[in-house]
C-alpha cells in the first residue's frame, strides 16, 4: 500500500506545471517502501525509525504502511506525533537527557525503551519508570569513520558504562547497551569495534544482556560516486554480534535515520538572481534545507532546468552560491560547479535530500517556507548533467 497517491509523476512535471517561487522538497513513497524493504530484508533485528531524520507525515504513513512499526523519538513532541496517527506502534525515547515533566509524559505514553548515559539521569528515570521496562546504556568510543562524531554530546565510557548497566539491572529494568557510531559513517568496521566493546561492557558488569542497539549512521548516497554499502554493514554487524556473544547473542535493534529516508527526497531551489560578477542567488540556503551541505560536503547530485523543464548541459562554471536571508554566512562554502547557461528562473533540483533538508529549516528572515510533494517517481532530472571535470574554471 502506498498512501498519499501522488498527484505528479516526477519533480520535473511538478517544476514545469507549477513554477513554484517556494523551494519544493519532492517525496517518493514508493523509495520509502524500497528503504524500509532493504532494512527488514538486510538487518538482522528491530529496524526502529529515527523520526528526527523526516517527520512529515507522508514519510511516516509510508514507513507505516511500509512496516515499520518500531520508532526512535527524542522528545514528548515526536512521541505525540507517532502516537496520533500508530496507537499500536514502539517507542524507543533515546534522547539520553530528558527533564521530569518529559519522562512523564513518555511513560503516559508508554514508551518501552529508554536510553542514558549519565547516574543522575538513570536515578531520575527511576524515579517514574516502572520496573520490567528497558534501559539501554548509551556508550561512545573514539571511532572514525562517520562525518561527524556524536560522541562529544552523549554516551557514557566504557568503564562508567559497565557501572551503569549494572545499576541498571539492580533497579529492576531489562538492560541493554546502545551506541551510535556517528551519521554517515562508512566504515562497517566501526560497529564491529562497538560491538565488541559492548561484549567487554556486559561482562565487567556481570549482566546478560537482554538487547544490544546498533544505532543508526548508516550511509546513505551523497555524491555521484558514492556507492554505499549497506549489505557490509548488515553483514558486518551480524558476524562481530556472533563472534562476541556466541550463543548469548542479545537482540538486535537499529535506529537508522539518514539510510531510511535520504533517497526518497530531492530538493528543487531556484535562482532568484545571478548578479553581473556571477554569483548565484538562491531561494534556499544554510537555515532553510541546504542546512547540512557546509557540515557534510556540498553534494554533486545536482541538476539544473530552465522553467520549462528544458535541462541545461553547458560547459562548467564554478559558482558561488549565496541562500535568500541578509546574512553573510548563508552561503555554501567554496564553490559549486554547474553548468555555464544556467539562468535567473532556473532551479536546481538536488539529490538524496529526503534527510535532514527540511526537518531543521529555519523561518530566519521570514524564509523557510517548503512545499512538500509526494511524487511517483524522482527519476528525473538528477545525472542528466554531470560535471566535465576538466572544464571547471573559477568565474
Ligand atoms: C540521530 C539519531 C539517529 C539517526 O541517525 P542517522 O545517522 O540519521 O541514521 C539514531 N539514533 C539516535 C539516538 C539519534 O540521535
Amino acid at each position: 500500500m502506498t498512501l498519499a497517491r501522488p498527484l505528479f509523476a516526477t519533480p520535473r512535471s511538478y517544476l514545469v506545471a507549477t513554477t513554484p517561487d517556494e523551494p519544493v522538497l519532492f517525496l517518493s513513497p514508493e523509495a520509502l517502501h524500497r528503504a524500509a524493504r532493504v532494512f527488514r530484508d538486510g538487518f538482522a533485528g528491530l529496524v526502529t525509525y529515527a523520526v528526527k531524520a523526516n517527520p512529515a507525515p507522508v514519510v511516516l504513513d509510508n514507513l507505516l504502511a511500509a512496516g515499520v512499526s518500531a520508532f526512535d523519538v527524542a522528545s514528548p513532541a515526536e512521541i505525540a506525533l507517532i502516537r496520533a496517527r500508530a496507537p499500536k506502534a514502539v517507542l524507543h525515547y533515546n534522547n539520553p537527557v530528558r527533564s521530569q515533566g518529559e519522562i512523564g509524559a513518555a511513560v503516559a505514553a508508554d514508551v518501552a525503551s529508554f536510553s542514558v548515559d549519565d547516574r543522575g539521569e538513570l536515578h531520575k528515570l527511576a524515579e517514574q519508570v516502572p520496573r520490567g521496562r528497558e534501559i539501554a546504556v548509551r556508550f561512545k568510543l573514539p571511532v572514525a569513520g562517520a562525518r561527524y562524531d556524536f560522541g562529544d554530546k552523549f554516551g557514557a565510557t566504557p568503564k562508567s558504562a559497565a557501572g551503569l548497566l549494572a545499576e541498571v539491572a539492580r533497579l529492576g529494568y531489562r538492560p541493554g547497551l546502545s551506541f551510535h557510531p556517528g551519521t554517515q559513517c562508512t566504515d562497517p568496521e566501526a560497529w564491529a569495534s562497538y560491538i565488541a566493546c559492548a561484549r567487554d561492557i556486559a561482562a565487567a558488569a556481570g549482566v546478560t544482556l537482554a538487547r544490544l542497539n546498533v544505532g543508526g549512521g548508516f550511509p546513505a548516497r551523497r555524491m555521484l560516486g558514492d556507492t554505499p554499502a549497506l549489505g557490509a554493514v548488515f553483514t558486518t554487524i551480524a558476524r562481530a554480534t556472533q563472534a562476541a556473544f556466541g550463543a548469548q547473542a542479545p537482540d538486535l535493534v537499529c535506529e537508522p535515520g539518514r539510510a531510511m529516508v535520504s533517497e526518497a527526497g530531492q530538493l528543487a531551489v531556484r535562482v532568484k538572481a545571478i548578479k553581473q560578477n556571477g554569483q548565484v542567488y538562491l531561494n534556499d540556503g544554510i537555515y532553510g534545507a541546504l542546512a547540512e551541505q557546509p557540515i557534510m560536503g556540498m553534494t554533486d547530485r545536482l541538476a539544473v532546468m530552465a522553467p520549462d523543464g528544458t535541462p541545461r548541459r553547458g560547459g562548467v562554471r564554478a559558482c558561488v552560491l549565496w541562500g535568500p536571508t541578509c546574512d553573510s554566512l548563508d552561503r555554501i562554502p567554496g564553490t559549486v560547479p554547474l553548468p555555464d547557461d544556467i539562468a535567473d528562473g532556473d532551479y536546481i533540483v538536488i539529490g538524496g535530500m529526503g534527510a535532514y533538508a527540511a526537518a531543521t529549516v529555519t523561518r530566519f528572515n521570514g524564509y523557510g517556507a517548503h512545499r512538500l510533494v509526494s511524487v511517483r517517481s524522482l527519476d528525473t532530472p538528477i545525472a542528466h548533467w554531470t560535471p566535465r571535470p576538466a572544464c571547471l574554471v573559477s568565474p
